[in-house]
């Protein structure tokens, strides 16, 4: 899961990372009795939403009086912000953080995340601050430092020194980066993260380091005891369908194809986008409904599949072990009840109650076709996709 800029900041504040002075305005605040009630300062307008690259993309805004911070956040609330990252949508800017400017002296790179290779956390830093890290990592593969933290032993100072010297700094910025690696670490561990970026890490004009850029990604599979930080979910920020997947406890992720699936079991969605592209179809999304599935949820499952644009055929595949086919059949019936169905269906029963569940989708829908292997089932669902 992905979280704010400004939320990210408030964490780091208090692990005791370093943080320009800010404030928020949201959608519905008065811009301008919000920005006369700021200390007179240089700000910067930073549009909130769950993607980089905001600086190129009209998203970071410097003002140096009250009237162009006004137009500077005037101009951000309400509207949808695109930039390399987000899509040709954008996504909606429905907060503004402002912060008081800093002097930059230095732009540095900083990050923490799940090295798989090695299993363990890695730090990456890089002189190269305020840049795309990949474009770095491609021109310049020399320019990015990497630690790797031992779980057990953790973050030794050692490593943080090496760190610092490899990136230049003095003595008593050197303490001030150690401090800030420490802080990082205990955040990241302890709030199951995934990735913590800091892009730039600043050299203010006295000396200070202040982590002027924040990211935060929390492990999707930690949630459940990341109560605080689950709240900071920002539904606004994702793909509708994906976001309504996620609140009805389905893994669902939208692929580019014509084929939509409905599949129990992350293995066997696998398997059957596999077999979809060896047989030369393109599957339209990933959809796992789990093995604790019930008839409301399959329903769904089917709607959010149907509703894509892209799909040309659904492809169901079950396998019933823990599943009742008759139930994910019932599921299905339901659905046809609320959606007009517009595209043909191909279904596979396999496993417990698979008779009953064919029995109650047999000549239901001119559209709903079923098979007897995956082989056919997979070969049929594209031929039905490119009629
Ligand atoms: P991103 O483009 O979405 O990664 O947004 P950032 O928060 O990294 O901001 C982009 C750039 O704006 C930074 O690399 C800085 O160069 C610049 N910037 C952001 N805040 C300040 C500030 O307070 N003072 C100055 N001078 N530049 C800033
Ligand atoms: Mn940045």
């Amino acid at each position: 899961m992905n979280i704010h800029e400004y939320q990210a900041k408030a964490i780091f504040s208090r692990f005791g990372v370093p943080v320009p002075d800010s404030h928020l305005i949201r959608t519905g605040d008065d811009v301008e009795p919000f920005c006369e009630t700021l200390e007179p300062h240089a700000w910067v307008a930073k549009a909130q939403v769950h993607a980089g690259g905001r600086g190129k993309a009209g998203g970071v805004v410097r003002a140096d009086d009250k009237q162009d911070l006004v137009a500077a956040v005037s101009g951000m609330l309400g509207t949808r912000l695109v930039t390399p990252q987000t899509g040709e949508d954008g996504l909606p800017v429905q907060a503004v953080l402002l912060e008081k400017t800093v002097e930059i002296h230095r732009e540095l790179y900083l990050a923490l995340l799940v090295d798989r290779e090695s299993g363990r956390v890695a730090i990456i830093a890089s002189t190269e601050g305020g840049m795309d890290i990949e474009q770095v990592a491609q021109q310049a593969p020399d320019r990015i430092l990497t630690q790797l933290v031992h779980p057990a032993a953790g973050l030794q100072p050692g490593q943080a020194r090496t760190l610092a010297y490899a990136l230049g700094l003095p003595k008593d910025q050197v303490r001030q980066l150690q401090a800030i690696l420490f802080a990082l670490f205990e955040l990241f561990a302890s709030s199951d993260c995934s990735l913590v970026e800091i892009n730039p890490l600043i050299l203010d004009g006295e000396g200070r380091l202040v982590a002027l850029d924040a990211k935060i990604n929390i492990d999707d599979n930690a949630l459940y005891r990341q109560v605080e930080i689950a709240k900071l979910r920002d539904p606004a920020q994702g793909n509708r369908d994906e976001e309504q997947a996620c609140t009805l406890g389905l893994n669902y992720i939208r692929l580019g194809g014509s084929i939509g699936c409905i599949v129990n079991g992350a293995g066997l969605a696998m398997a059957t986008m596999d077999l979809i592209k060896h047989h030369g179809g393109e599957p339209a999304n990933f959809l796992d409904v789990g093995g604790a599935i019930t008839q409301e949820k399959v329903a769904e499952a089917f709607k959010l599949v149907v509703r894509d644009a892209g799909v040309k055929a659904v492809l169901v595949n079950i396998f019933g072990g823990i599943v009742r086919c008759d139930l994910l059949a019932s599921g299905i019936l339901d659905a046809l009840q609320s959606v007009s169905l517009q595209v043909p269906v191909v279904v596979l029963l396999q496993g417990t109650r698979a008779n009953e569940g064919r029995q109650l989708l047999e000549n239901r829908h001119t559209l709903l076709h079923q098979a007897d292997t995956l082989t056919e089932a997979a070969q049929r669902a594209i031929r039905l996709a490119r009629a």
